[in-house]
């Protein structure tokens, strides 16, 4: 492994601004740690509360990630008391917590590390613990111990496996007393601990022993494919991708039996060579490569059996049986090894394989399913180069499961925000781009759902999307251009949804033009294409997605922007209303269709929302100025003088109504239409 330490850049960092140089540089390998695991720590003279000097411990917080870490990530431990604890001979978890939780040194500082004792203990300036693949591969396997022996001889201590806490900490530091010597700790199937009198030496430490064990891992390897000659081969690109994406909505459905979750689907080379070869169905069932793996990827993957998976039919039962089997067993596990307090987290896999076609992650959200999936493809290396030691070997199932339900580990995914409602959900907005699609599709993003902004004007779409993406963080959105006209654009939109999250909840069909003129002076064309746009779109968007809200078998929700012109037409705007009505009349008969799935069809009828409008162009408002006889400029005051409220109607409040028949606060409402007019008495439902 290359060192990417740099004298010049660390030239004039001292103290915490040098620990946090060090940790990202270890967090920007993943082969040494991934998301939030591994940590670093340093130990510097500060003044305590009465501005005496004393020694502190800068410590990872928990949960915080290394490759990202900032300087209040790392709260200050006041060391003496930490020390006064090596006369003990137990501590349990909650005791530790609360012990450390008085010794900070800023009250409102995060939790620090679980490993916090270990760091404090060790008597060296710097210490650093990650979970390095290469080193993990050593010890995970049958021959580990003989193997660590072989590699290092003397020059580290191997500590058997034990849950971190206040035994394992104390374990390392007699270990390292009893052979000073030492430049590492290896934890058996967890990770290295070195350390050094500056951070430069704890991380030159780091970066040898990983080097050694990459060197015997390929001299052990030299010649030898990983997991054998594949069984199968993977199906072409093109092939398992269409399978990918038609597979995608089965399967999220199946898994998604307790909560929804969302899915990624990952095809790369190594995971596909994994997936196919004789040795994965076995090998994917031993365990994890380093404990706190299980927190993102369950102790398991799902390791698909099917004959023929080119083969959807086939597929697609194997999946739904194997994933409940899946559940079944992990329930099992649950009630093998619980104990006082755990709570059985939702039973359904993290990781799916499936020979020849790849591998699924599920999450709450996609970023949730990408940590699984990158986690796992460091699993599949480790797995690959323990294997050419000897019989992979991980955690006992009590092991994992003590570490994957440990409230400490948990506290990590605990500290993410509460789920709002529509977390979890997959939302679709047809003209997204401006206007009320816009305002539909931040407003959704804001209660937490993940939106595919479909316009025909793409780079608006990708704006709509960038812009939702800085708000609510990266992977929340995704900017597609769709033609609602075009079946294939319809398809391919859908489809891009798919693929980026596994499946569709809800769908706002929205886009929509507005052709003004009367109906002797109408050309056919603009007759067409307001039918194209706002009736048969609509009906090319729903086709589509019921399709695969059907497959999911998770119900849906779909609301139809129309207009109060469906209730009460006007004059010279007939290729519109007509239009309109179809749209609305499609989207009742989707709520009688679509009733005995779960999946809801209502309607909000806006009226004259001008601001942000590509509707409400120079022409149609000269129109429909012309229409009512006024001038064009006094058009928007004359549409709020004639609602019963005389409020202006603006795109947020389409938005608010939208939200409501999306959520599950309209759970048991279908085939309704809703007013955003401002109250327009010809324009009542009736
Ligand atoms: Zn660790």
């Amino acid at each position: 492994m290359k060192s990417r330490w740099s004298d010049e850049d660390t030239r004039g960092l001292g103290g915490l601004d040098l620990l946090i140089y060090a940790s990202r540089l270890v967090g920007a390998e993943p082969s040494l740690v991934l998301w939030s695991g591994g940590n670093t720590s340093q130990k510097v003279t500060e003044p305590d509360l009465l501005g005496r000097p004393i020694r502190v411990l800068r410590v990872k917080g928990s949960g915080s990630d290394l490759k990202s870490i900032v300087a209040r990530d790392f709260p200050g431990v006041a060391l003496e008391p930490v020390l006064a604890l090596l006369e003990r001979a137990d501590m349990d978890d909650q005791e530790m917590v609360s012990y450390l939780a008085r010794c900070l040194q800023e009250p409102d500082s995060p939790r620090p590390s679980i490993e916090t004792l270990l760091h404090g203990f060790l008597p060296f300036e710097a210490v650093i613990h990650t979970h390095a693949d290469a080193v993990v591969a050593l010890t995970n396997n049958a021959r580990g111990r003989e193997v660590v022996q072989e590699v290092y001889g003397k020059d580290v201590v191997l500590i058997a496996y034990r849950r971190p806490g206040f035994l394992l900490s104390k374990e390392v530091v007699e270990g390292v007393r009893a052979h000073p010597r030492a430049r590492g700790v290896i934890l058996e199937k967890h990770g290295l601990i070195t350390w050094g009198g500056t951070l430069k030496e704890a991380y030159g430490a780091t970066i040898d022993l990983v080097t050694q064990a990459e060197e015997a891992i390929r001299v052990a390897g030299r010649g030898r494919r990983p997991f054998g000659t594949p069984r199968r081969k993977a199906l072409d690109a093109p092939v398992r991708r269409d399978l990918a994406v038609a597979l995608a909505p089965i399967l999220r459905g199946a898994v998604s039996r307790e909560r929804r979750v969302l899915l990624r689907y990952d095809d790369s080379e190594p995971v596909l060579e994994f997936v196919s070869s004789p040795e994965a169905p076995r090998l994917s069932q031993v365990g994890p490569a380093t404990p706190d793996h299980t927190i993102h990827t369950k102790r398991l993957p799902l390791f698909v059996e099917v004959e023929d998976s080119s083969d959807l039919g086939a597929l697609s039962e194997a999946v739904r049986g194997q994933v409940e089997a899946f559940a079944r067993g992990y329930t099992g596990y649950f009630e093998a090894h619980r104990f006082p307090g755990a709570t059985l987290l939702d039973p359904y896999p993290r990781v799916i394989l499936i020979p020849g076609l790849g591998m699924f992650t599920t999450g709450k959200d996609v970023r949730a399913a990408l940590i699984a999936a990158e986690i796992y493809h460091r699993t599949v290396w480790v797995l690959g180069a323990a294997s050419a030691f000897g019989p992979y070997a991980s955690l006992t199932p009590k092991e994992a499961f003590d570490v994957e339900h440990w409230p400490l580990e948990l506290y990590k995914l605990a500290k993410a925000p509460p789920e709002k409602e529509l977390a979890r959900r997959i939302v679709l907005v047809t003209g997204g781009g401006s206007g009320i699609g816009r305002a539909v599709a931040r407003r959704l993003a804001q209660e937490g759902a993940h939106v595919v902004v479909a316009d025909l004007d793409h780079p608006g779409a990708e704006r709509v999307a960038r812009e939702l993406e800085e708000r609510h963080g990266a992977g929340r959105a995704l900017g597609v251009a769709m033609d609602v006209t075009a079946e294939a654009s319809v398809r391919s939109g859908i489809r891009a949804a798919v693929e980026a999250c596994g499946g569709l909840d809800v769908v706002v069909s929205n886009a929509g033009i507005a052709p003004a003129g009367a109906i002797d002076a109408m050309a056919l064309a603009d007759w067409e294409r307001s039918l194209a746009v706002n009736a048969t779109g609509h009906f090319l968007v729903a086709r589509e997605a019921l399709r695969v809200m059907k497959a999911q078998g998770l119900g849906g929700s779909f609301v139809f922007v129309a207009t109060k012109n469906v209730m009460a037409p006007g004059k010279e705007f007939a290729a519109y209303s007509a239009a309109k009505a179809a749209e609305a009349q499609l989207a009742k008969v989707l709520a009688i269709e679509g009733g005995p799935s779960g999946i809801r069809a209502n309607i909000v009828n806006p009226d004259a929302v001008f601001r942000d409008s590509r509707l409400w162009s120079e022409e149609v408002r000269a129109e429909r100025a012309r229409a009512h006889g006024i001038a064009p400029g006094e058009l928007e005051e004359f549409y709020r003088r004639r609602n019963l409220l005389g409020v202006p109607v603006l795109p947020e409040d389409v938005a608010e109504a939208v939200l409501f028949l999306a959520s599950d606060r309209a759970a048991k409402t279908t085939g309704c239409t809703l007013t955003v007019d401002g109250g327009v008495r010809d324009a009542f439902p009736r």
